[in-house]
């Protein structure tokens, strides 16, 4: 029996000092090929079995930077020995730990040898080698070279990992939004056209593109120029965007994550500093008070609290004249326009459709104006580290977390995204639990649907309101979790690493950009695919019309009323406009005049086809409160969540021709008949829990590698989101 181990480490780790120690004098010493760094190879046997050691050169890092890396790194990737001791200085960890970070990234086997405990013991450090084993998930044995203690249960832990020959999957670290989007993009071309795969991982080759990694870069151009260029091109993108938001470039975000996700591999239990602590950072310091066990969630709730405050505040006024311009829009546009189907499918369909989206413009421009501050500064990681402990009870794991937040946990934000961040979870349950969960959260799309009904129906608590909301998305989402991994995804949980970047001041420059391009993203969104479904819904709900027999009918109720007055009265009645004094009697008329047309209205709105699915499904839907109208829209939401406003929009704005009726979507919908405060929570209940929209049931389908499970989403959560509406809107119905 034999194995190849490789020893690699920091220089002045006290490789040597181990390789003697372990070889004694069975060693000889050559060069690696080409190349002018020494390489050293030594034989140790233990009770039979024989493991040839390679000495690899000393490096802080595996990026070819230098000579001494590349060799280390080739050595590693094409004589894949069974085996890497990582050689670790115990009393200056953090340093050292970021070579081990990057073999483990590199997903090549590691057993930690944890050297200088001596050193570390003196200068007053604590070092828990089984909470650092848990963590990363690899053996580590603290010794002391130098004496050689400790040697032996090294040897046994290598020998016993070698022959085990187990490949640990590549290490994933999230290196925040913008790289992680970045690399999924990569990731994915590497592993279409397999891309240097037979050689490394395919996140490891997007890795090193992104730290532009000169013999990586290399070797892939003289693979396949087109496809090296395309992921240059990405590269080349994120590095710019990066440039322009926060003057960084990639390697410094990716260097800055790695240690954010060492220091709180330390902070988890694994490093007691027993000394000199002016020494801390201050990002540690602003730590000590912001993840404080007790002050940490209580700042955590108050922050949310105020941004919602603070969003829904200084929104409303600007949100107000938005609301009033498409007002004014739609009414010059009503005048000029003769009556028919091109009128009907301006002002029903393009302006109180994707208008009323649009409305919100403001309102999203806060909450990204509010989101890029929490990330920009640090702080969301904070949240998400926090909020571990928590998860891990309902079967999650802290990098949740931080997929809930990029779907929009706080508020804005997309679950697209959202399920691609679910990724880095190493267990593929969690992944799992994680990913059918996190469209539970308050996506920006869903964000227009509250703000409308909260601002219509509780004017007086909006932000409140908002922070409840956000508390049962979590709730709900946690609860489902829980659920989930008790039944269809049982299974062991993994051990907790989250990364903590550190602090920094937000620029100006960066918000501001951060917060454009998202609302920009949002005014696209409404501007296409909202603005298309619209289109598209508008004519569901105008086609097939009335048949001419029905519209006769109301044509002959018309008649009839007309007739039964004077001439001059009908006259007047008719040829009035909105603001004009006419007599009683032709405004009695008039009002009558305008009955007719709302049912006419009505009647071609439930004749259509949109209308009679709406009807359909009124059948079981008022056991929530949803009229037909309603159900339409929700049927519509499952194409993007905010054409529930747009096509409430059409749908009032089509069904309702009485002037006095008009006005911002929201009066109109206080106004209506069936439709109360408590209509409208059992409506956002839903909203908040119904089916993911369509872009986001593929992405699960994908993520999951089942289409089972974006059927099983669409399915579950609208069956759980109309139970908990029925749910609200029964018992509330009893106590109101
Ligand atoms: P290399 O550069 O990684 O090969 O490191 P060396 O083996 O040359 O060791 C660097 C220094 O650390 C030498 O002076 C060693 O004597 C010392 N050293 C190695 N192991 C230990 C240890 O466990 N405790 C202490 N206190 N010193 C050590
Ligand atoms: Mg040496």
């Amino acid at each position: 029996m034999e194995a190849s181990i490789a020893l690699g480490g920091n220089p002045n780790s006290g490789k040597t000092t181990l390789f003697n120690e372990l070889t004694g004098a069975r060693q000889h010493v050559g060069n690696y090929p080409g190349v002018t760094v020494e390489k050293k190879e030594g034989t140790c046997i233990v009770s039979g079995y024989r493991m040839r050691i390679t000495d690899l050169p000393g490096t802080y890092s595996l990026t070819a930077y230098s000579m001494e890396e590349v060799v280390a790194r080739d050595f590693l990737v094409s004589e894949t020995p069974d085996l890497t001791i990582n050689i670790v200085d115990a009393s200056n960890l953090e340093r050292n730990l970021y070579l081990t970070i990057q073999l483990l990234e590199l997903g090549v086997p590691v057993c930690i040898a944890l050297n200088m405990m001596d050193l570390a013991k003196n200068r007053g450090l604590e070092i828990s080698a089984e909470k650092l084993s848990e963590l990363m998930g690899v053996p580590v044995v603290p010794i002391i070279a130098r004496t050689g203690q400790g040697k032996d249960e090294l040897i046994r832990s290598a020998a016993a990992a070698a022959a085990e020959k187990k490949k640990n999957p590549p290490l994933l670290i999230s290196y925040g939004q913008d790289i992680d989007s970045a690399m999924f993009e990569m990731e994915e071309e590497i592993r279409r056209y397999n891309f240097l795969t037979d050689i490394y991982p395919a996140r490891w080759v997007a890795l090193k593109y992104m730290e532009k990694d000169e013999q990586i870069l290399g070797k892939g151009r003289s693979r396949n120029q087109e496809i090296s260029g395309k992921l240059e091109q990405i590269v080349e993108k994120v590095s710019r965007h990066l440039q322009r938001v926060s003057d960084i470039w990639p390697e410094a975000v990716i260097a800055d994550y790695r240690y954010g996700y060492i220091r709180s591999v330390l902070r988890q239990g694994v490093l007691k500093e027993n000394h000199d602590k002016n020494r801390m950072y201050l990002s540690d310091n602003i730590d000590r008070v912001l993840t404080n066990r007790f002050a940490g969630p209580l700042i955590m709730f108050l922050i949310l609290l105020g941004l919602y405050q603070f969003i829904f505040t200084y929104s409303e006024t600007p949100v107000g004249w938005l609301e009033s311009f498409f007002g004014w829009l739609n009414s010059r546009v009503s005048e000029s326009l003769p009556e028919g189907h091109l009128k009907s499918l301006i002002v029903s369909g393009i302006i109180d459709g994707a208008g009323g989206v649009l409305s919100f413009v403001p309102l999203i421009m806060f909450m990204f104006l509010g989101i890029s501050l929490l990330e920009d500064s640090g702080y969301l990681a904070r949240v998400a580290y926090m909020l571990d402990r928590v998860f891990r009870v309902f079967g999650l794991h802290g990098s949740s977390v931080m997929a809930f937040i990029v779907s929009g946990g706080i508020a804005g934000g997309c679950a697209v995204p959202g399920v691609m961040a679910a990724r880095t979870l190493k267990s593929p349950r969690e992944q799992l639990a994680t990913l059918l969960t996190a469209p539970f959260m308050n996506c920006g799309a869903k964000m227009p649907v509250f703000a409308l009904l909260i601002a219509a129906f509780f004017p007086n608590h909006q932000g409140m309101l908002m922070f409840l909301l956000t508390l049962i998305s979590w709730g709900g989402a946690l609860l489902v979790a829980k659920l989930l991994r008790m039944t269809v995804i049982r299974g062991e949980s993994s051990p907790f690493v989250m990364e903590l970047p550190p602090y920094r001041f937000p620029t100006f420059k960066g918000l501001a950009i951060h917060t454009w391009e998202r609302t920009w993203q949002y005014i696209k969104k409404a501007g296409t695919v909202i603005l298309a479904v619209s289109v598209i819904l508008w004519a569901m709900m105008t086609f097939p019309g009335l048949p001419d027999s029905e519209t006769a009918q109301f044509h002959r109720q018309r008649s009839a009323l007309l007739s039964s007055v004077s001439a001059d009265i009908a006259r007047e009645a008719e040829t009035a406009g909105e603001d004009s004094e006419i007599s009683e009697a032709a405004q009695v008329l008039k009002n009558r005049l305008n009955v007719i047309e709302a049912e006419q209205a009505e009647a071609g709105l439930r004749y259509s086809a949109a209308g009679r699915l709406g009807t359909a499904l009124e059948r079981i839907s008022w056991l929530a409160g949803f009229d037909w109208r309603t159900n339409i829209a929700l049927v519509g939401g499952f194409a993007a969540k905010e054409v529930v406003v747009s096509t409430l929009g059409t749908a009032y704005s089509l069904g309702n021709v009485d002037p006095e009726a008009s006005g911002s979507l929201g009066e109109m919908l206080v106004k209506a008949p069936g439709w109360s405060s408590l209509t409208a929570l059992s409506l956002i209940i839903f909203t908040i829990f119904y089916a993911p929209c369509f872009v986001t049931v593929v992405c699960i389908a994908r993520e999951a590698g089942s289409w089972k499970w974006g059927a099983f989403s669409m399915i579950f959560n609208t069956l759980l989101a109309f139970t908990l509406a029925v749910l609200v809107f029964r018992i509330g119905s009893l106590i109101l």
